[in-house]
């Protein structure tokens, strides 16, 4: 049976591969005895997935017509999707305590949106599920947000507080669309910032990425995917892992989302690495 892994999870692997296993390897991990728990969905992830929904409206709009959605249709699908997203709860955070503030947020970012880089965008493929094999045996799967005309351009939105490395995401992205017959030539991340919601909305930035370095790093995380995955159910004698054994996946206590909130494998036996933190 093949694993397929999903363009999105590359980048936090490496920030603590065992977190990511515990995502990526779930139904495994909790077969072997391991009993994780689950994660809130938090407030940044239901924001960013309003944002897309509306940049992907607005965008197939465009290339259905060759104008955009009218700027209400795009911010009325911002908010609806969020209520949905939101139906089943939240963990809010300090820049969006309550959906009132998630709210204006949204309307602001899908305005930004709508105003600074849907017009510069001509799409070829809009939210496209993709699928390649890896060299490694693994089975990569994901969504680009869009394929641009304007220089074979990957983009993808990031709707976060602060920027982080998406380039083992982006390479992935452009390892599927070339393996699906498309032309690529380079890749960006479009980065539109969520801040308090009494704060003006910035205009997003464009931060165009090395193709050829975001593929190598994308390859790079699945090929360490693909080693820990065969070590967990193999095993490996020179390091004194056995099958089945969390040390098949490194763990990092420093990272940042090492936290209950973010880390379904947190005080579980699948990872007790925080635990000599929390003792000293
Ligand atoms: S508890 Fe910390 S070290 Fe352990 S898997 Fe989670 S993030 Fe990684």
């Amino acid at each position: 049976m093949s694993d397929f892994i999903r363009a999105s999870s590359l980048s936090g692997y490496s920030d603590c591969p065992r977190r990511a296993a515990a995502r990526l390897f779930r139904q495994e991990i909790e077969a072997a005895g391991y009993i994780l728990h689950e994660t809130p969905q938090g407030i940044g992830a239901s924001v960013g997935t309003s944002i897309h929904a509306a940049a992907a409206l607005t965008l197939t709009e465009k290339a259905n017509t060759g104008s955009l959605a009218p700027l209400s249709a795009v911010t009325d699908c911002a908010v609806e999707t969020y209520r949905e997203t939101v139906a089943d709860g939240v963990m809010f955070d300090q820049k969006t305590p309550s959906s009132h503030d998630a709210e204006r947020q949204i309307v602001g970012m899908a305005a930004a949106y709508n105003r600074v880089l849907a017009p510069r965008i001509e799409p070829i493929a809009i939210e496209e599920q993709l699928e390649a094999d890896t060299p490694f045996g693994l089975v990569l799967t994901g969504r680009g947000d869009v394929l641009a005309r304007e220089k074979n351009r990957i983009r993808d939105l990031k709707c976060g507080q602060k920027r982080s490395n998406h380039k083992p995401q982006l390479g992935a992205y452009s390892l599927l669309y070339k393996a699906n017959g498309y032309e690529v030539e380079t890749c960006a991340e479009d980065f539109l910032q969520r801040v308090g919601s009494k704060k003006p909305q910035p205009d997003p930035l464009t931060f165009p990425h090395d193709i050829a370095a975001a593929e190598t790093a994308a390859l790079s995380v699945l090929r360490h995917i693909a080693s820990d995955i065969r070590v967990f159910r193999e095993g490996d004698p020179a390091m004194g892992v056995m099958p089945g054994d969390p040390w098949a996946f490194a763990a990092n206590p420093s990272s940042m989302l090492c936290h209950p909130k973010y880390c379904s494998a947190h005080g579980t036996d699948w990872c007790a690495e925080h635990m000599a933190k929390e003792a000293e």
